[in-house]
């Protein structure tokens, strides 16, 4: 699944490629990617026809593209969806789904996704922030962030911090790979609640997201050439550097304990057991 570095970089590629040209034509290939569109995938196209790409915007992993309307085309990818610029004529991806031409003639927007979680959706009067994501929180490289509130809502909930850190209300684009590498770095475990963790200890994780979060997007930010906007969703350019996601067994590189992984939320949480020790049980009162 795309995580936030990648869909900045998907953001800062559409920023490069698709501001200010004018849509000629879409083609919706497959309804299911505009299914929040519920006047049909025709009327879709037809507000989106004529109009003009103006910025290149995110949310977390949402992604919007403002039109000269003052309206919006609003993107998520979901756990497979790419954003390609590609040139007119050349061969349609397995699977592509929605294709969008520009009045310039010049290289076309695709929206290709295998597992179609995603989607596309025209959103009226959405150029400044959609209506659908107005409940979604800054993520912490936006520089309108505040960490102060943040720190002080996480300390406020008994939930374990992990889980804290996968609220999008609370804070968004930490998902589970970042979640795991940033409680690495902070040395806390995922289960420590919220409501235990010490000012300075959810700074640091904060911390941690940031640092893990700017380390992938330096990479990302590379492995893309001028016409590809892609996303690669299984993160593979990011692999060799994680320290805990997915190094099960493998030494942590700190202390050299065993990396452990244990089940999460119908997915997996990898921490060291020595850096990361588990939170004792909350006496009952
Ligand atoms: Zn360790």
């Amino acid at each position: 699944m795309p995580e936030l570095p990648e869909v900045e970089v998907v953001r800062r590629g559409l920023e490069s490629h698709v501001l200010h040209r004018t849509v000629r034509a879409v083609e919706v290939l497959h309804t299911r990617p505009v299914r929040r569109h519920l006047a049909g995938p025709a009327d879709f196209a037809a507000r989106l026809t004529g109009r003009t790409f103006t910025a290149a915007r995110r949310r977390g992993k949402y992604l919007w593209l403002p039109l000269d309307t003052g309206d919006a085309l609003l993107a998520h990818l979901g756990m497979s969806g790419q954003m390609l610029v590609q040139p007119v004529g050349a061969p349609d991806e397995r699977h592509l789904r929605v294709r969008f031409r520009f009045a310039d003639d010049g290289p076309e927007l695709r929206f290709v996704d295998q597992r179609m979680f995603g989607g596309l959706s025209f959103t009226a009067g959405g150029a400044d922030l959609p209506v659908e994501i107005v409940h979604i929180a800054r993520d912490p490289l936006d520089a309108a962030f505040d960490d102060a509130r943040f720190v002080a809502r996480v300390r406020k909930r008994r939930s374990g911090i992990k889980r804290l850190l996968l609220d999008q209300g609370l804070i968004s684009g930490v998902g589970n790979i970042y979640a795991d590498e940033a409680l690495w770095l902070a040395r806390l475990h995922g289960e420590r609640p919220g409501d235990r963790l010490r000012r300075a200890e959810v700074e640091s994780v904060l911390a941690g997201a940031r640092e893990v979060m700017a380390q992938a997007l330096g990479e990302g930010g590379t492995s893309f050439d001028a016409l590809y906007v892609n996303v690669n969703g299984e993160s593979g350019y990011f692999d060799r550097s994680l320290q805990a996601y997915g190094q099960e067994g493998r030494a942590c590189s700190r202390c050299g304990t065993a990396i452990v992984r244990v089940a999460f939320m119908n997915r997996s949480s990898y921490f060291c057991p020595v850096c990361q020790p588990r939170p004792r049980a909350r006496r009952t009162s």
